[in-house]
């Protein structure tokens, strides 16, 4: 079965040419093929796209190294994500701008046999103390008292998370849109009026949906009010059965759609890793049963890898199986800007592709044309 995930063909063939997909459909298959994949009996979609994810395999993106980068985009192919947004903690800016050269030259000269950063997401500095989760806070500042544009500087900031209702903030929020970056309400106590002008002027994405953000009230529909009912926005969820329970997974989904909700894993270093303690913009973390906490009990992070959230989603949710890839491939894609090479299979694009059995477990990840992991 190949689900583009739009379209949805029994049986059919996926052509690639020079890492591109050429064509994809019935009866495709002709002599002059160089090489052969036969995925009959699998499930055949496009590669996981993961726009919020910190670290895993014993790696942060704030170790600001290529090593770092590498080791995550290796790990990740196995879990069939073929890009990835290497995303960075609130620290000072100068840590957050090391790890911001470490993701333009893995853009500038491709990691081999990983998937592929497609640019950074700025998780903070500027957002609320009240809401920081595992943030530190003696690093929480505003925009207006950093130079947020050398962030920018480099052109690969693909997501910026801030809280919109801080006045300070303000001006952040047209200048990252103009520099091509989604605007993230995220860690933020925004009423559901501040979060709706904020829109106004270009904020279209939200972190982790409920998870640090003003909850709902039937009188103060509060941010997350916001993040579900405007249509602007295209809210990630961790849909790890732990961050959020499995019928608000589903209230997710059936509320923004397949076409706005992004599966993302928010993983920290130890994803991927034996139970134990990690460490997370210099504070201790516990990974224990699948899930990262501070040592006072706050959830930090999460283990989770982007297949076992698809697979998840399909159980928790109203979402059928093409809906469920479609929120770990071409909504994320399409929240970020990049659909035009990555996010499904159609001619033109990225041959970014991952095998699922029955199980939606991944047999085997494609990255530009390459075969980049068989289980
Ligand atoms: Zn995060």
């Amino acid at each position: 079965m190949v689900l583009t995930p739009l379209e949805v063909f029994e049986q059919a063939d996926v052509i690639i040419e020079d890492g591109k997909i050429f064509a994809v459909g019935p009866g495709l298959a002709r002599d002059d093929i160089d090489e052969t994949i036969d995925a009959r009996g699998r499930i055949v979609a496009p590669g996981y796209v993961d726009v919020h994810v910190h670290g895993s395999a014993g790696h942060d993106t704030m170790d600001a190294t290529r090593d770092a980068i590498e080791g995550m985009a290796k790990f990740f192919a196995n879990h069939g994500v073929t890009s990835f947004c290497p995303t960075t903690l609130t620290q000072p800016t100068e840590d957050i701008m090391a790890s911001v050269r470490a993701v333009k030259d893995c853009m500038e000269n491709p990691i081999e046999g990983g998937a592929q950063p497609l640019g950074v997401h700025l998780e903070g500095p500027c957002i609320d103390a009240e809401k920081k989760g595992a943030q530190p806070e003696q690093h929480i500042t505003h925009a207006a008292a950093i130079d947020y544009r050398d962030l920018f500087s480099l052109g690969n900031i693909k997501l910026v998370t801030l809280a919109p209702e801080i006045e300070e903030n303000r001006d952040l929020i047209p200048f990252a849109r103009a520099q091509g970056a989604a605007v993230v309400v995220g860690h933020s106590s925004a009423t559901y009026e501040e979060l709706a002008e904020a829109v106004q002027h270009g904020l279209n994405h939200a972190t982790h949906t409920f998870n640090q953000m003003e909850g709902l009230h039937h009188r103060k529909p509060g941010t997350v009010g916001g993040v579900l009912l405007l249509d602007e926005i295209y809210a990630e969820f961790i849909a790890d059965g732990v961050h959020l329970h499995p019928a608000i997974v589903d209230m997710v989904v059936r509320l923004k759609g397949p076409e706005r909700a992004v599966a993302i894993t928010d993983a920290i270093s130890g994803a991927g890793m034996p139970d134990g303690e990690y460490e997370l913009g210099g504070q201790k973390v516990v990974v224990k049963e699948g899930a990262v906490r501070l040592p006072d009990g706050t959830l930090a992070g999460s283990a989770l890898t982007l297949d076992q959230a698809v697979r998840n989603i399909a159980e928790f949710t109203i979402a059928s199986l093409p809906e469920a890839i479609q929120m770990a491939t071409l909504t994320p894609a399409r929240s970020i800007g990049v659909a035009d090479r990555k996010g499904s299979l159609e001619p033109g694009k990225d041959a970014d592709i991952v095998v699922l059995d029955e199980d939606l477990d991944v047999v085997s990840t494609i990255v530009m044309g390459q075969v980049v992991y068989r289980a």
